[in-house]
């Protein structure tokens, strides 16, 4: 080739090489920048910091109702999944709200994220954000509807399972004065009206003591409780009542263990067992109460050689009033408000309770609780009791 047309052919080429790639870094970067607004359009001004100021759960979609911004809370509260709402219910009020213009506030009861059982009640405030955007508020009501239910509960238990006592005792006392000369009847109406007064008083007493746990919240007052104080008062208080039967009530297990709590409830739950392993065994007969504790949790067993508890039963004996032999039960005092106490204790402590029976030979009732990690706990003891 001729030298004289090499310079300008190697110039012209790479004009051509430079022109090119520059047309397709420019158009690269355009479609990059495409694909940034798509995937996040830009929520209008302030909005973002309005939304983080608030202390409800917020949530902003679009017309596509993607989730553009999305607060901590309503993650908390499971609002938002995969960059969309998750509920269908959301959905369907967002779209209302945006067809009709007007913003809408109703109560929702919805489970925590895609699936699972409806375990929060959020009141839902849905309003349009200018043209183009939906703004979703919501607020938790979880608690003040757990507090309803415990005053309903409250109020139905006292009239049904008082009426049956105060009746008894209302006529005991017609009796007893129609009986006024009649000293030895007089004795005996007398004495069945303090079974029926005891019987009364320790149904009132169980009934507060139910709803008492029902509402309290015992994470919010925890602190280091440790389980071997918790059997030796529950076993204390039982005491007498064993001795009076020739119950030998035996200790055992592991020591040491601790959780966060609040130690009288604590006591009352493992009270609550070794008395029904007590009322529900025969004379002469052995409780133990055994402990077992691991990193992660503590175990108190409570063991009788009782009459057991039929196996289409098990599951039913930590309902509220639910008793085996309704008729046994009743000569014994028994409320069948015992294992529900003990079943909202045990849960109120992030822990479970299960039983173990075979009819004629036994039962066994273990409580397993969180175990409360061990101290270097300057910090976290101190954290915990504030
Ligand atoms: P109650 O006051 O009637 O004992 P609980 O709630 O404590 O009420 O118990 C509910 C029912 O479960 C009792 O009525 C009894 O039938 C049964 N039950 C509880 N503990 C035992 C046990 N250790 N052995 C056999 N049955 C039991």
């Amino acid at each position: 080739m001729d030298p004289a047309w090499l310079v300008p052919a190697a110039l012209a080429f790479g004009l051509a090489v430079g022109v090119g790639v520059s047309v397709v870094i420019v158009r690269a970067h355009r479609r990059g920048q495409r694909a940034v607004a798509v995937a996040s359009p830009a929520v209008p001004d302030g909005v973002d910091e309005v939304i983080d100021a608030l202390e409800s759960a917020g949530v902003v979609v679009d017309a596509s109702n993607n989730v553009l911004k999305a607060s901590t809370a309503a993650l908390a509260y499971g609002l938002v999944w995969n960059q969309a709402l998750a509920h269908p219910e959301l959905i369907a009020l967002v779209d209302r709200v945006r067809r009709d213009g007007e913003p809408v506030t109703v109560e929702l009861h919805l489970p925590r994220g895609p699936f699972g059982e409806p375990s929060v009640y959020l009141q839902v405030r849905v309003a349009r954000l200018g043209s183009r955007f939906v703004l979703v508020l919501a607020d938790d009501r979880t608690e003040s509807h757990r507090l309803d239910e415990v005053r309903r509960d409250f109020v139905a238990n006292i009239s049904h399972e008082l009426k049956t006592p105060i009746g008894a005792v209302g006529l005991l006392a017609e009796a007893l004065e129609s009986a006024a000369d009649e000293p030895a009847e007089v004795r005996r109406f007398a004495g069945r009206l303090s079974v029926e007064a005891d019987r009364l008083a320790k149904l009132t007493h169980e009934i507060i003591e139910l709803s008492r746990v029902q509402a309290a919240d015992t994470v919010a007052a925890a602190a280091r409780v440790g389980i071997d104080a918790v059997v030796q008062q529950a076993v204390d208080r039982n005491r007498v009542v064993a001795e009076a039967r020739h119950i030998a009530l035996v200790t055992g297990g592991e020591r040491g263990g601790e959780v966060f709590g609040d130690e009288g409830l604590l006591v009352t739950a493992v009270h609550n067992l070794v008395s029904n392993a007590i009322q529900y065994s025969p004379d002469g007969s052995r409780v133990g109460i055994g402990v077992t504790v691991s990193d992660s949790a503590v175990e108190i067993a409570v063991t009788d050689q009782g009459v057991g508890i039929p196996e289409s039963e098990r599951d039913r004996v930590f309902e509220r009033f639910f008793r085996v032999d309704a008729a046994r039960s009743r000569n014994t005092g028994g409320s069948g408000l015992g294992l529900a106490i003990v079943k909202h204790v045990v849960q109120n402590h992030g822990g479970e309770v299960r039983v173990w029976s075979h009819p004629g030979s036994g039962s066994t009732f273990t409580i397993r609780l969180p175990a409360a990690s061990p101290a270097p706990a300057a910090i976290s003891t101190g954290a915990a009791k504030a």
